[in-house]
């Protein structure tokens, strides 16, 4: 349920229908907008009655919302949500791309695809310290060694991080090296983990299970609204298919989807998208052109020798060339690349 207050509405009116939500159990979440002030209800909304609000002073409208996500609707906010990621705007007026390695190797490793990432026009370093394998006997990623180098690759390109979180005990010790934390595609529905999240004050880039419907995940994007950060990001990733020739199906249809249902923004990974480096150019522009609101691309400067995720890795060069090639269909849907 959301409470509309009436345009101009005082504090103690909406205190009134805050106490109100308490005393029944629920909890309130307050969304001052330009216009006026809504109240979302949090709960199990089966213990309230819309005629509990309507006749509040100050209440304009009470709407059900008949979706299970509530925050994450398009009912609880019009206007598109912007996020603000180490001083970069996703999901407002450009499209943002995030480059780096699956994996943070090395000092060397990371630092080449930094700055190489950097000229070409990225305004977000991506680069895996927990790496969540399909093999145990797989490369798992250099843990807190790989936060320190990505902390030092910040510090020399200026480019905010985003890296992966893979337990709830992780939480407080990523969130002190990264500017965007990862909920990884294996994850998505780890609400233990999306509780601790919800809790901290950074803003999280929530990648879409594989076989997850667009409900299911605008639900585990609620976890984190609901829980008190609203600093949502949705990555659309690929799904499951019977299809063999790509390491997944790049669901675009969701990007629209998204657009319509939910204010979050979305960007779309075209390198798991694929699997494949040589469709990551081609799906990275029909992914402008469907609406996201960025990219992120795995970039290697040696991709055969790759710990992890070469075959879909992109060299520094093409990652240049791609670029130049996203300007222009950036600037056709009329939402140009971001840059420095
Ligand atoms: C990644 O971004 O490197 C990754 C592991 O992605 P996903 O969780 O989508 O598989
Ligand atoms: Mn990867």
């Amino acid at each position: 349920m959301i409470i509309v207050m009436r345009p101009r509405s005082t504090q103690a009116e909406v205190d009134g229908v805050a106490s109100r939500i308490t005393k029944a159990g629920l909890t309130p979440h307050i969304s001052q907008g330009v216009e006026r002030t809504i109240i979302g209800v949090i709960g199990d909304e089966r213990l309230i009655h819309k005629e509990h609000f309507s006749l509040l002073p100050g209440v304009e409208d009470v709407l059900r919302i008949l979706k299970p996500y509530k925050l994450a609707s398009r009912e609880f906010r019009a206007a598109p949500s912007v996020i603000d990621v180490a001083g970069v705007p996703v999901g407002g007026a450009n499209i943002v791309v995030i480059a780096g390695p699956c994996s943070v190797e090395s000092e060397d490793q990371l630092l080449d695809t930094a700055r190489a990432v950097r000229a070409s026009g990225a305004r977000l370093l991506r680069g895996g310290a927990y790496k969540p394998r399909t093999s145990p006997y797989a490369f798992q990623g250099l843990g807190e060694e790989g936060l320190q180098l990505l902390a030092k690759a910040k510090k020399e390109t200026g480019l905010g991080i985003v890296t992966e979180v893979m337990e709830s005990s992780d939480v407080d010790l990523v969130a002190q090296y990264a500017d965007l934390l990862q909920v990884g595609a294996r994850n998505m529905q780890n609400t233990k983990l999306l509780r601790s999240l919800s809790k901290i004050k950074k803003p999280v880039l929530l990648k879409r299970n594989f076989s997850a419907t667009l409900t299911e995940f605008l639900m585990s994007a609620e976890y984190l609204l609901a829980g008190g950060n609203d600093q949502v990001i949705l990555c659309e990733r690929g799904i499951r298919t019977f299809v063999e020739y790509t390491r997944n199906t790049l669901d675009l249809n969701i990007v629209p989807a998204i657009k319509l249902l939910s204010h979050l923004p979305i960007i779309v990974d075209p390198s798991h998208g694929t699997g494949r480096q040589d469709l990551v150019t081609p799906m990275s522009r029909a992914a402008i052109a469907a609406g996201a609101d960025g990219l992120m691309v795995e970039v290697h400067p040696n991709p055969a020798e790759a710990f992890s995720d070469g075959d879909q890795s992109l060299t520094p060069e093409r990652f240049q060339a791609m670029m130049g090639e996203l300007a222009g269909i950036a600037n056709v849907m009329g939402r140009p690349l971001s840059r420095t």
